[in-house]
């Protein structure tokens, strides 16, 4: 019966987002034979040309750098944004999600992501019981030239390829916001720094 099947896998993911390459990473550290397969000509999916940050409560990074942060606040939060949205969104998979973020971070840092805080970036609703600055995490930007021929069939490879953090794009819209208001093209070299560490994005 298997010999009509052109590959037998342990997993087969569909999608190359960020869903299915984490799902394929965890199950191929985990000793499984993985295939995944992409219904596009590029990889990487929206994934590839998001913002990407990641809202991650109570994250590692938090902990490090001393910011208060609990699971209960979390949920609170989510509560007061998402309220009732029925089993899609029950407190059972909310507490999964949060659980599962730092191990995420965990997982794919093991591989390589180099992962950075988003000190500046607020919830979208702060201001909400709950809310608060400072839980999204990204990672640090990294020399594509390591995809060697890969880089040519991502999706990334389509966008700019300037690597903003949030907390410069933050940096960056007050700096527009503060050229719009003076009116000149001298304001355009109004102070702005990149949050990035420049110099820290060199392949590990
Ligand atoms: C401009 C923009 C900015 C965003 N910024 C953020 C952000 O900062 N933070 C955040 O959390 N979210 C952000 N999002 C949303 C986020 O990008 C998506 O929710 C996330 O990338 C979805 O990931 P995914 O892996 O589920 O899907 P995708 O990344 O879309 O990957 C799905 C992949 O599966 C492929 N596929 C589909 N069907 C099949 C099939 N049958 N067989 C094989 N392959 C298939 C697709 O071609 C695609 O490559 C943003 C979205 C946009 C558009």
């Amino acid at each position: 019966m298997t010999d009509q099947w052109d590959n037998v896998v342990d997993v087969l993911v569909a999608g190359t987002g960020a869903a299915g390459l984490t799902a394929a990473i965890t199950a191929a550290e985990a000793g499984l034979d993985v295939l995944v397969v992409e219904s596009t000509p590029k990889w990487g999916g929206t994934t590839a040309v998001s913002g990407g940050g990641l809202w991650m409560p109570v994250n590692p990074l938090m902990i490090r750098d001393g910011v208060r942060d609990s699971v209960e606040e979390a949920l609170q939060y989510m509560q007061e944004a998402i309220g009732d949205a029925g089993p899609a969104s029950s407190i059972k998979r909310r507490r999964a999600f949060l659980d599962s973020g730092p191990q995420v971070m965990r997982l794919l840092g093991r591989f390589g992501v180099r992962w950075r805080r988003c000190p500046d970036y607020p919830d979208y609703y702060p201001d909400r019981p709950g809310g608060k600055v400072g839980r999204g995490v990204e990672s640090a930007p990294f020399d594509t030239r390591r995809l060697g021929e890969w880089y040519a069939t991502a999706r990334a490879a389509d966008g700019l390829p300037v690597p903003v953090m949030t907390d410069d794009v933050w940096l960056l819209g007050r700096s527009a916001g503060s050229c719009a208001a003076r009116g000149s093209s001298s304001a355009r070299s109004a102070a702005w720094r990149p949050a990035s560490a420049w110099s820290g994005w060199a392949a590990p």
